[in-house]
């Protein structure tokens, strides 16, 4: 394959097709383009957009990151998942705000230091805002040029990914290194798709070798999937009055770390108990219909039972720190966990019907 001619046909089709409009692309900045990179790690750029514009409307600057509660920020956060992003972020502009002035660093080696950049966010970010000579390997690029290639492996094994690199890095030009990775990912995402990739629009056809044998959606490999765990937890939902429920905030680590989720239970058994050592003895129990959530690493069936109480039954207790009262009516702008929003969808049609 002459890479030069690999890059110039991709950078042809961007000029005809690429995106160029994304919220993040005018007026650009490499605080923009970050927060973009960042939300666009796990999450596709339709769902993505309306997040960014909030969050920049909240958070327009750095500084105005760094120095909002993470509360805050985990709230910007809910429905995108994978808050880790989100505290990484937070972090970030902490280190940008006490170590640069503010200023987001433009040495490869200072961004690549910040917490929950690595090489190809780096390089995205370095790239795309100032035009630096670094190539990018995200899932988009991955997907390529691993069928470009016929690459096999899976993509995350230090072997196959070391591969990529140096492919990725002799094909990405010196020059309009810019357009060329805007491209790459453009190209994953509108073309080389996932499930059906578009190879009769694809500006690389001429030399795949997963289209000459008709293996495209063999790349990337899988990885070889493991048999997950279930774990099973009964989730308290005390609500005093239809109005109010109490929330936990969640360790800063661990599974929604920092986020705002229910009081867990081993089973129902014990759930009834804690009501019982908090002297709340009057109530109405319903159990809801038990659901999955599932973890990268397990799967977690939660049953959500409703305590509905009256405000005196629990105004002297259940008050430690870490919990709050949360106002179905107006509620508080925290984070929540995916799980909570669900539960909470269900509790709230449920109070209506009543
Ligand atoms: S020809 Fe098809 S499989 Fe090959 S790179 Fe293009 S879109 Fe992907």
């Amino acid at each position: 394959m002459q890479d030069k001619h690999f890059n110039q046909r991709i950078i042809n089709w961007h000029a005809l097709h690429g995106r160029k409009t994304l919220p993040w692309q005018s007026d650009k900045s490499l605080y923009k383009t970050w927060v973009s990179e960042v939300m666009l790690q796990q999450t596709q750029v339709a769902t993505v957009i309306p997040y960014f514009n909030k969050f920049m409307r909240s958070f327009p600057t750095v500084a105005y990151l760094a120095n909002a509660p993470i509360d805050e920020v985990l709230h910007h956060w809910t429905g995108l998942g994978y808050y880790a992003r989100a505290r990484n972020l937070h972090k970030a502009a902490q280190t940008i705000r006490d170590q640069f002035d503010g200023k987001f660093p433009e040495h490869f080696d200072d961004v690549i230091a910040l917490p929950g950049i690595g090489r190809s966010t780096a390089g995205a970010i370095l790239s795309l805002t100032l035009g630096k000579n670094f190539a990018i390997l995200d899932g988009n690029v991955k997907r390529v040029l691993t069928r470009h290639q016929t690459i096999e492996g899976w993509t995350g094994e230090k072997r196959v990914e070391n591969r990529l690199w140096e492919l990725a890095e002799r094909l990405t030009p010196a020059k309009q290194t810019n357009i060329f990775n805007q491209a790459m990912m453009d190209m994953g995402a509108m073309i080389c798709t996932r499930s059906k990739p578009k190879c009769t629009e694809c500006p690389v056809s001429e030399d795949c070798l997963a289209l000459k044998s008709g293996t495209m959606t063999s790349y990337p490999t899988p990885k070889a999937k493991k048999k997950i765990p279930v774990k099973t937890a009964v989730m308290l939902i005390l609500c005093e009055d239809a109005k109010t429920i109490q929330l936990q905030q969640r360790p800063p680590v661990g599974i929604w770390g920092g986020l705002w989720c229910f009081p867990e239970f081993e089973n129902i058994d014990s759930a009834l108990e804690h009501l019982s050592e908090h002297n709340i003895e009057d109530y109405q129990q319903t159990e809801l219909a038990t659901f999955r959530h599932t973890f990268s690493h397990f799967h977690f069936d939660i049953t959500p039972l409703l305590i509905e109480v009256k405000q005196h039954e629990t105004s002297q207790v259940m008050e430690d720190s870490g919990s709050l009262w949360y106002n179905l009516q107006y509620p508080q702008k925290i984070g929540l966990a995916a799980a909570t929003k669900k539960i909470l969808n269900v509790v709230n049609k449920k109070l209506d019907k009543e």
